[in-house]
């Protein structure tokens, strides 16, 4: 029997991209169970991340118009990551294997062949893995591939030039799913599952219609998401940055000491100033460092739940009865 496959699409604000790119995703799903390397039970599941454009009605057209559409939607926008997630516990259930992938027409989905072929050869977990940024912005390459040495220089494991796209087999996400943090990167989670991996390369295209919804502050954010839920590397610099400080301090105190002690001393008030401004702006970046940590704690230890879907394009799941 061949494996099941469900593609798992977030979509946030996508009517412009979504018609163009929904049926080059079935296709792709036809040609592969064409080639005998998927079922037919296989799906492309959208997830609507509380769109305020049509997206959710385009979603609910398609699956109407042919069996193989499904579409979840979520309660309202939790971004990315979260409606990812929301994907592929959703589907982990139903399948043998998900490809997770933008719908905005960026990642070429010819890629999914070779994920597919590495999966039927023991691979459970295959990582798209970009192998040029020709058609991105001079300004989106430099902060994308800054964002990946920034990454792996504070000690959180990524695959370099790896975004979401890639297949995960319903066992790792049976694991995955016990990895509760509310705080997601899954970039980062996913290595750390385990399982036999790989890659495979692929061209990243421009988008095909409507607009990023990354723009630099989200990817500070994310950058800042990553490092601070897999590493506790910028903790450990500051401790190290600390103990210099207090070093050097130590070193000026002697200074200071001997050159009072000969006499030498002028009303130093230059030194005295920068001194305390140094220490003072060191302070706080360590306050705040360890201020983030603390915050992320803060957010772990609710357990909010990580998603809510709101409504489904098959038959809802029955609600429990008032009683
Ligand atoms: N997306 C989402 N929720 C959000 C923002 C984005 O589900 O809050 C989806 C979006 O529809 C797209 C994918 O995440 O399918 C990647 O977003 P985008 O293409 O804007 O990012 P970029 O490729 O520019 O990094
Ligand atoms: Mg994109």
């Amino acid at each position: 029997m061949p494996p099941v496959l469900y593609i798992v699409i977030p979509c946030y604000n996508e009517q412009e991209v979504l018609p163009i790119t929904a049926p080059q995703f079935l296709q792709k799903l036809l040609s592969l169970r064409d080639l005998g390397k998927i079922s037919d039970e296989s799906r492309v599941l959208f997830v609507n991340d509380g769109s305020r454009d049509g997206t959710w009605e385009l979603i609910r057209k398609l699956a109407a118009s042919d069996a193989h559409y499904l579409g979840i939607s979520q309660s309202r926008n939790r971004g990315h990551q979260n409606a990812v997630l929301a994907g592929l516990m959703e589907a982990k259930d139903r399948c043998d294997i998900t490809i997770s992938i933008d719908c905005d027409g960026q990642d070429d989905i010819d890629a999914m062949d070779r994920m597919v072929d590495a999966y039927l050869e023991g691979c459970e977990v295959v990582y798209g893995v970009r192998a040029s940024r020709r058609t991105d912005s001079f300004f989106k390459r430099f902060t994308a591939q800054g964002f990946y040495k920034f990454l792996a220089a504070m000690g959180a494991e990524v695959v370099y030039n790896h975004a979401d796209y890639r297949l995960i087999s319903a066992r790792v996400l049976r694991e995955l799913q016990n990895y509760r943090e509310v705080n997601l990167f899954l970039r980062g989670l996913v290595p750390l599952v385990g399982f036999k991996s790989t890659t495979v390369s692929y061209d990243r295209a421009e988008r095909l219609a409507g607009k990023s919804h990354y723009p630099l502050g989200k990817m500070l954010a994310l950058a800042m998401n990553g490092i601070t839920s897999l590493s506790v590397k910028p903790l450990r610099l500051i401790m190290g940055f600390g103990l210099l400080v207090a070093l050097v301090s130590f070193l000026g105190v002697v200074w200071a000491i001997v050159t009072a002690l000969t006499g030498q001393s002028v009303d130093g008030w230059a030194s005295m100033t920068c001194i305390v401004c140094f220490v003072s702006g060191v302070q706080l970046i360590s306050l705040g460092i360890i201020g983030e940590y603390v915050g992320k704690t803060y957010l772990e230890v609710k357990q909010r739940p990580r998603y809510i879907i709101s409504e489904r394009t098959w038959e809802a799941p029955t609600k429990p009865r008032n009683s």
